[in-house]
């Protein structure tokens, strides 16, 4: 094994979605030698699909925005649960990041007076989003590969090579992290193409390798989104917490078949689209909960007023939080109420002109008349919810994202805490920048911290290669059929609305899922073999869909990305419990409960004494009331 393609570097980073590229950027401008390591081409990332827009609270369209707002907003929407000093940094750095972008060349729409234009989108007060079109995170990954080149440039100006402080190895799956003692040494990992391995030497590792969603049947995610970062650092011996909380985006495609579950942007609500049932009622007006009954309009003709006089009205329904509308959606078809192929109408063309359709939404346009035969310049889409995102993730510290295990950082859609029960849209892709950037620097200073490098360890790296090869020319059970069965258990058992009795039928069927996986088997050689990754990627499946159930059946109540039909409301006794997945060797997975510190005062009164009832036990409140006198 030791003749393994080796490479060593002071930071690997996994990952080249907006987290990665970001993380890679900052350790590399810190003046260490850098890898940046991605399962699939290049550019293709979870981020290069982000249609709506990277919220920051510069308050360029309205100017009583700022990150207080913003930062409000962000606890709300994940019912403040939400790891609040992630939350504060996310807020007080977003508008620098977006910033930061521009000056590398990113070119953001503009408002009439030329600034950053921003949209508004479900849960900010304010219109909050930088965008391009709906096409923002393609700019935003355009622009950070162009940084990477600027500096690779730089370097060869420097040092005659371009690749001496940043290099990228695209279609490179790493399937071990490597330790020496308690402390991160290195990755292990094999090239798609060839199958052969390769080896990463290193004392610092950021995990940024987006989600999850293909654990679920219905998913907006695409193929490389198996949960590898969470399986890492779980078996490399870091804490995943907020894993029961996971959003269901509430308006996938429904039809046809083979496309259901792809992502219906939420800016077709933010610019004026509405969801409508089979009796073409705007039913949204009967779901808005108590606790944001003040917030939002009453009355469809003040809903459609809010377009243009935020000051005088509130929003429509529409655009509450992802989870609320898409409990919605799911009790509407549920009910019998539903459309011809079991979503609800969303209707943008009774709404707006065509051309202004084409010119605010111009993928939605394409992907309907391509996919789907449908013109939403003139009739409906049929939608419904599409698991989406995981706010679940690596524990990680907050200003640097060191997670547990020295040398191991994690940032963006794998870390967890930023996003509490549930994530805003828009708030994924400001996280990237801002927490890449975090971790980035976190890793840098690591490395300068240490006296001696950790090595990697032989016997390690052999048993990160047996396990690798294990299922190839093993006769055994073919990968696909086991995934499918992991992903129609999570999707029926564990999907957006959960009971006891279910999530433990699931956790029987990824007890079972878990030996199976043990001996699936891959026909064929190393060669380009998908059989064989497929193979590989269901330990990581199977270890995290463990930490969902497992988190969702201890979770006895309802809050954000997790509803229990059979605890219903929201308890704040459960507000500041975490549950903290952790595993000895990946064969089980346990979970703990660990209190959240409290909120900083300067923090907490941010907050009205009313609203905070709504989420605080009576203890806290008396507390907060002896803080705000
Ligand atoms: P990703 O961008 O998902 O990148 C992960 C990287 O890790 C990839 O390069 C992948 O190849 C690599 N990787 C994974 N496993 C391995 C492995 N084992 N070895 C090596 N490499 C690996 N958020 C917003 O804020 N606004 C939006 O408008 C928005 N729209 C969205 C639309 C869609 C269709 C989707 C799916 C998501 C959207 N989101 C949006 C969410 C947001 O895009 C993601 O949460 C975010 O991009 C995740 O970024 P990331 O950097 O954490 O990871």
């Amino acid at each position: 094994s030791l003749n393994t393609e080796r490479h060593e570097y002071d930071v690997v980073v996994i990952g080249a979605g907006g987290a990665g590229l970001r993380a890679a950027i900052e350790a590399r401008q810190q003046g260490k030698r850098t890898a940046i390591v991605c399962k699939s081409l290049f550019g293709k990332a979870h981020t290069v699909m982000a249609e709506g827009g990277a919220a920051a609270a510069m308050g360029n369209v309205n100017s009583d925005d700022n990150w207080m707002v913003h930062f409000r907003d962000t606890m709300r929407g994940g019912k403040f649960l939400n790891n609040w000093r992630m939350a504060e940094l996310h807020a007080k750095e977003a508008p620098d990041r977006v910033w930061e972008l521009e000056a590398w060349g990113a070119l953001f729409d503009r408002t009439k007076d030329g600034k950053i234009s921003q949209r508004n989108f479900g849960g900010h007060e304010y219109p909050r989003l930088a965008h391009v079109g709906d096409r923002t995170g393609l700019e935003l990954i355009r622009t950070l590969q162009q940084r990477v080149v600027a500096l690779q440039q730089e370097d060869y100006e420097k040092h005659g090579d371009y690749e001496a402080y940043i290099k990228v190895f695209a279609e490179c799956t790493i399937t071990r992290l490597l330790k020496d003692g308690d402390r991160i040494s290195g990755a292990f990992g094999y090239w798609r193409e060839t199958g052969n391995f390769v080896l990463f030497d290193a004392p610092a590792v950021v995990l940024a390798t987006g989600g999850i969603g293909k654990s679920y049947v219905v998913t907006s995610n695409s193929w490389e989104y198996t949960g590898d970062g969470h399986a890492l650092a779980l078996l490399a011996g870091a804490n995943l917490i907020n894993m029961e909380f996971i959003q269901f985006h509430p308006t996938g495609m429904v039809w046809p078949p083979s496309v259901r579950g792809i992502l219906v942007t939420e800016s077709v609500r933010g610019d004026g689209g509405v969801l409508r049932n089979s009796e073409g009622k705007r039913f949204m007006f009967d779901y808005i909960p108590d606790v944001f009954k003040d917030k939002y309009a009453t009355t469809e003709e003040e809903g459609d007023r809010w377009y243009t006089d935020q000051a005088n009205n509130r929003r429509p329904p529409e655009l509450l939080p992802r989870d609320e509308v898409a409990r919605a959606i799911n009790a509407e078809v549920k009910a019998g109420r539903g459309s011809p192929q079991g979503g609800v109408f969303l209707d943008v063309s009774t709404r707006l002109p065509a051309e202004e359709i084409k010119k605010r939404l111009p993928s939605m346009h394409h992907q309907f008349k391509e996919l789907a035969d449908v013109d939403i310049t003139a009739e409906p889409m049929q939608v419904g919810p599409t698991c989406h995102y995981i706010m679940g993730g690596v524990e990680v510290d907050a200003d640097t994202g060191a997670a547990a295990v020295p040398g191991l950082f994690a940032a963006g859609e794998v870390s967890g805490g930023m996003h509490g029960s549930n994530r805003l849209g828009g708030n994924s892709l400001s996280d990237l920048l801002v927490f890449g950037r975090r971790a980035g620097a976190g890793a840098a200073a690591y490395v300068d911290s240490l006296e001696s490098r950790p090595r990697l360890l032989p016997e390690l790296v052999e048993e990160a290669r047996e396990e690798a090869v294990a299922p190839l020319g093993r006769d055994g059970e073919n990968p696909y059929e086991v995934h499918h069965e992991l992903q129609r258990t999570m999707n029926d058992l564990v999907g957006i609305i959960r009971k006891a009795e279910e999530v433990s039928e699931a956790l029987q069927v990824v007890e079972k899922l878990k030996e199976r996986v043990r001996l699936v088997g891959a026909a064929g050689s190393r060669i380009y073999n998908p059989g064989w990754h497929l193979a590989i990627d269901l330990r990581n499946m199977v270890l995290v869909s463990e930490c969902v159930a497992r988190a969702a059946l201890l979770r006895e109540e309802s809050r954000g990305g997790h509803t229990r039909d059979d605890f219903p409301g929201m308890n704040p006794d459960w507000r500041r419990k975490l549950l903290v997945c952790s595993t000895e060797d990946g064969s089980a997975v346990t979970v703990e409960e660990k209190l959240q510190p409290a909120m900083r005062d300067d923090l907490i009164t941010l907050f009205d004494r009313d609203e905070l009832k709504k989420y605080l036990t009576d203890e806290e409140m008396t507390e907060f009331d002896g803080i705000s006198k």
